[in-house]
């Protein structure tokens, strides 16, 4: 078998370890006679997986059992929702900063529900740059202030984050949860769809301070109270077991590497081979985002003949890349170096490009 350099961005690569473990425990899981996918939720099994889980989340992230972790489904889509649900009372606004496309459809959905409104926003500039944050007016009346921290169409990253005070910070990490050390305590709550950093589609996961839940609306059905799902240790109803197991292994993985700061050693090294070739190229690559608020997790870049960019993707899929088109929505180039994408696969995407240049340039 041949692994091929997986630049998706979600679903996106998993550690070729993990796969490899989870082939060996797919028809039979521990000694049960059966695979995780075919027991029942409410066996110990599942119930010591699904909590065991959520524990290891914790100490990765080094936050103590006042977060809890919530599995539920729906992607990180359905948390658009969901929050302005929970926490848009009477009376009381949800803030929005908007830094790309995914943090703007979080504003509009909460539109759909209550009082949402901006408060920073990089869209005039084609969110090619990042909103300031450091002195943003919080009124009386906010819920909570929501924000992406790495915009995964567009290749931004925040490093620094806005001092709300007590208006809870809820934030989108989607595309960067456990990429990089954070102080997650600024957050009182964060959410992660688990196809890009944390295993395969279907399981969404957010971590959330306890006290949070005093803040929730308690006229909303069950299923969409996140209390419901703290409460049940996010077993009310049948959760994605099979992802839940598959997340385990990646959180295993991740903690063999040497956690969270040992990955971010390595991301920041893979995306700088990949920004070292596009800044050295003399405009052949220009990349998409302002130098200072370049992600290290979603790299983009253009070329100066759209013809080219087109080239460039079907090149790379004739020599063992995959996953380099930009966004549908912005065209370009991207590279979605996750945890999961080994610093070599980087040094062959530089490679190629500096080769591609060579020939076209
Ligand atoms: C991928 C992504 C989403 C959308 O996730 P779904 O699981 O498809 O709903 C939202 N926000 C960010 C930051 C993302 O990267």
């Amino acid at each position: 078998m041949h692994r091929i350099n997986n630049f998706n961005p979600g679903p996106a690569a998993l550690p070729l370890e993990v796969l490899e473990q989870a082939q060996q425990e797919l028809v039979e899981y521990g000694h049960y006679g059966m695979s995780v996918m075919e027991m029942s939720h409410r066996s110990k099994v599942v119930e010591q997986l699904n909590e065991e889980t959520q524990q290891l989340l914790l100490e990765i992230l080094g936050l103590s059992s006042e977060y809890k972790v919530l599995f539920m489904g729906g992607g990180a889509s359905m948390q658009f929702a969901w929050i302005p649900m929970n926490f848009i009372k009477a009376g009381k606004a949800g803030r929005y900063i908007l830094s790309g496309s995914f943090s703007e459809k979080a504003y509009l959905e909460a539109q759909h529900v209550g009082k949402a409104t901006v408060l920073a926003s990089s869209k005039e500039y084609n969110w090619g740059k990042l909103p300031a944050v450091n002195d943003i007016e919080l009124g009386m009346d906010s819920a909570y202030v929501h924000m992406t921290t790495n915009n995964t169409i567009e290749g931004s990253q925040f490093q620094i984050f806005p001092d709300t005070g007590t208006v809870p910070l809820i934030g989108d990490m989607t595309s960067d949860i456990l990429s990089r050390t954070l102080d997650f305590t600024k957050f009182s709550m964060f959410y992660a769809a688990a196809q890009k950093n944390l295993g395969p589609a279907g399981l969404t996961v957010a971590v959330m301070r306890e006290d949070l839940l005093e803040e929730c609306a308690d006229t909303i059905p069950t299923i969409f109270k996140y209390g419901t799902y703290i409460q049940h240790k996010s077993l009310y109803n049948t959760p994605p077991v099979h992802s839940i197991y598959m997340m385990m292994l990646v959180l295993e993985w991740v903690k063999r590497q040497g956690g969270i700061a040992e990955l971010e050693k390595r991301n920041i090294e893979k995306a700088q081979l990949v920004y070292d070739v596009i800044d050295s190229s003399g405009g052949f690559y220009k990349g998409v985002i302002e130098n200072q608020h370049r992600s290290n997790m979603n790299i983009t870049w253009r070329m100066l003949d759209v013809n080219l960019e087109k080239r460039f993707v079907q090149e790379s899929e004739c020599n063992g890349f995959d996953g380099l088109a930009g966004h549908r929505s912005v065209g370009g180039l991207r590279a979605s170096a996750y945890n999961a994408v080994p610093v070599q696969a980087c040094k062959a995407l530089a490679e190629f490009m500096t080769d591609f240049q060579k020939r076209n340039g």
